[in-house]
């Protein structure tokens, strides 16, 4: 199969030809329809993340056909349509049982700790768990687009922040992280407020809902400016970025007793981010994490997305081709492009 692999970190992916997978007796073979392009996939390139041995393929959020299935799996054919979260579970450890795959003691995370989806194929274990059945109306594209950045904002707004209707929530980084959130936060009847430092990405935040934004590189004091749009802070703050800035700012902009959850991840020099914890004790602020969402939660999602409620298509950017999310996965950190890139020539 055609699949993009790199063989040192930080240096430039080459498009080749790899033997085909076979799936495991537990897991599936899926052929790849689409897949996205994430900033997560930047950070395992670039040698952010442990659990990457080499050679690598990476692509951790993809939609696609089941091509071949093993001995075991009971609930999945070939021909059936899928996505996975980018945490899937094992099934058998505490976290499993109590069905927090998405915390699971030995998760696999294909694009990271297994070859992933920037491939004709990729193999997945654990399928009668892991994998979700795509509604019929469901577009591939759109699919590829939910499993990690859509569906941990999801988990962050709906099941870490219990976010309710007429809060106020504040959303640090308007990329496909915080776009997503405001989305799915809107829905759900927040107000929530979107802060960037690109004019553009907030006249996106606004159509796509948020009441109130806050142009980051343009105020005095970020904290002081959302502190004042909700008379007193916000009820639940995410920083959808992952950046020692954004994360202080989101925790410090709260009132009392609300709840910051940390979204976008923080990896190398940024693992270790200043917080506020004086104010977190005077507080008694809740310091949340969001990490991917179980495939068992995707029907919530698809229930808003049925009714119209949720649109996550309006956050696709453009669609390119496997020989071009090398280039696009290279320049990830640079900021460049709004929405989400997906892969659907293979
Ligand atoms: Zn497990
Ligand atoms: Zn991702």
């Amino acid at each position: 199969m055609k699949a993009v692999v790199y063989e040192s970190f930080a240096a430039p992916p080459q498009l080749t030809t790899v033997p085909d997978p076979t799936p495991e007796s537990s897991g599936v073979v899926i052929k790849v329809m689409a897949t996205g392009v994430c900033r997560s996939d930047w950070h395992g390139w670039v040698g952010h993340d442990p659990d990457i041995r080499l050679p690598h393929v990476p692509g951790h959020e993809f939609s696609g056909v089941v091509e071949a299935v093993g001995k075991q799996v009971t609930k999945w054919r070939v021909g059936d349509r899928v996505t996975v979260p980018f945490v899937a579970g094992c099934g058998h450890c505490p976290e499993c049982h109590s069905g927090n795959h998405q915390v699971c003691d030995h998760q696999f995370q294909p694009g990271f700790t297994h070859w992933g989806s920037f491939a004709e194929y990729v193999s997945i274990h654990q399928a009668d768990i892991n994998l979700v059945s795509l509604p019929e109306t469901l577009d591939f594209t759109t699919a590829a687009s939910l499993g990690c950045r859509f569906a941990t904002s999801f988990r962050a707004v709906v099941d870490q922040g219990k976010t309710f209707a007429g809060q106020w929530l504040a959303v640090h980084g308007c990329g496909g992280v915080g776009l997503s959130a405001i989305m799915i936060a809107n829905a759900i009847g927040a107000n929530v407020i979107a802060i960037d430092i690109s004019e553009d990405k907030l006249d996106l935040a606004r159509s796509l809902g948020a009441v109130a934004t806050v142009n980051a590189a343009k105020v005095a004091n970020v904290v002081e400016a959302v502190l004042e749009i909700t008379q007193g802070g916000a009820h639940v703050s995410l920083d959808a970025l992952g950046n020692p800035v954004t994360c202080f700012n989101s925790v410090s902009n709260l009132r009392k007793r609300g709840k910051h959850v940390q979204v976008g991840l923080m990896l190398g020099e940024h693992s270790t981010p200043a917080i506020p914890m004086s104010k977190v004790i005077a507080h008694e602020l809740e310091i949340l994490g969001s990490h991917g969402m179980q495939a068992h939660r995707y029907d919530a999602m698809f229930a808003m997305m049925k009714s119209g409620k949720l649109a996550p298509e309006k956050l696709i950017g453009r669609t390119i081709d496997l020989e071009q999310s090398i280039d696009v996965l290279m320049n990830m950190d640079k900021f460049e492009v709004a929405g989400v890139t997906v892969v659907t020539e293979f």
